[in-house]
């Protein structure tokens, strides 16, 4: 293992609405806990690029106009996709699903290419998804995933990706209940939260994959558990 982790946070300038930026926090303690070191290199949308040499990549979620700024930004350098070609782990979410995969419709109609990392195709809905998601993850060890989502967008997942998991409350991708894609170790949720605060062995997933062993588990906090029992409706139904 390298003597630090580096963790990129990726244009949260634009895709940092719902506070996603929480995610390298949990990742950050989670390695502090365990006495690992960790930088997080922050890549806003005035940099020349984004570094293919951290070890683990966050890309949260905003709206459509920022989104389009993202991958403009996003296809100007290779530094994302040859990091995912050596099999750096990448967290998309929501907005960043939708960059990260083959192409994506904004609300007022226009069609985008997205990074093509997750074979994920999305369409505008006719409402909004809004509320509490839990969704059974496809992912070993991870189990239940728990999140909120706010988004027009719905997502099919194509042959080369596959769902993270299959949703139990909530709207997720809007098509064949699944949520989520998922292509090596580049995940893709619409679950916002952030969800690695919410969903810890998700967190400890992706830092495995960081530095290529297993971790120590840790204990979930009380608060969390709590969160997890609560059955929460959703405020809008939408399963079209
Ligand atoms: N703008 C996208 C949509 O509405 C993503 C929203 C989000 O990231 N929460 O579908």
């Amino acid at each position: 293992m390298r003597d630090r982790v580096r963790l990129a946070l990726v244009l949260p300038d634009l895709l940092g609405t719902y506070g996603d930026r929480g995610n390298v926090l949990v990742l950050a303690q989670r390695l502090k806990w365990r006495n690992i070191d960790s930088e997080t290199v922050t890549v806003l949308s005035d940099s020349a690029s984004v570094p293919e040499s951290c070890d683990l990549y966050l890309i949260g979620g905003g709206e459509d106009v920022a989104q389009v700024a993202a991958v403009r930004f996003l296809h100007r350098g290779p530094g994302l996709r040859r990091a995912v070609d050596r099999g750096s782990p990448v967290l998309g979410i929501c907005g960043g699903l939708q960059v990260l995969g083959t192409s994506f419709v904004t609300g007022d109609g226009v069609r985008h290419a997205g990074l093509g990392v997750v074979d994920a195709a999305t369409e505008p809905g006719s409402g909004r998804a809004i509320g509490e998601v839990t969704t059974q993850s496809t992912l070993g060890g991870v189990g239940m995933l728990t999140g909120f989502e706010n988004h027009l967008g719905r997502t099919r997942v194509g042959p080369g990706s596959q769902p993270l998991g299959r949703v139990t409350r909530g709207i997720g991708n809007g098509h064949d209940d699944a949520e989520g894609a998922i292509r090596g170790h580049v995940v893709c949720t619409y679950l916002h939260g952030p969800v690695l605060a919410r969903n810890p062995k998700l967190a400890d997933l992706l830092l495995e994959w960081a530095i290529g062993e297993p971790l120590e588990p840790l204990p979930d906090p009380p608060e969390l558990r709590a969160l997890r029992a609560e059955r929460t409706r959703p405020h809008v139904r939408n399963r079209k």
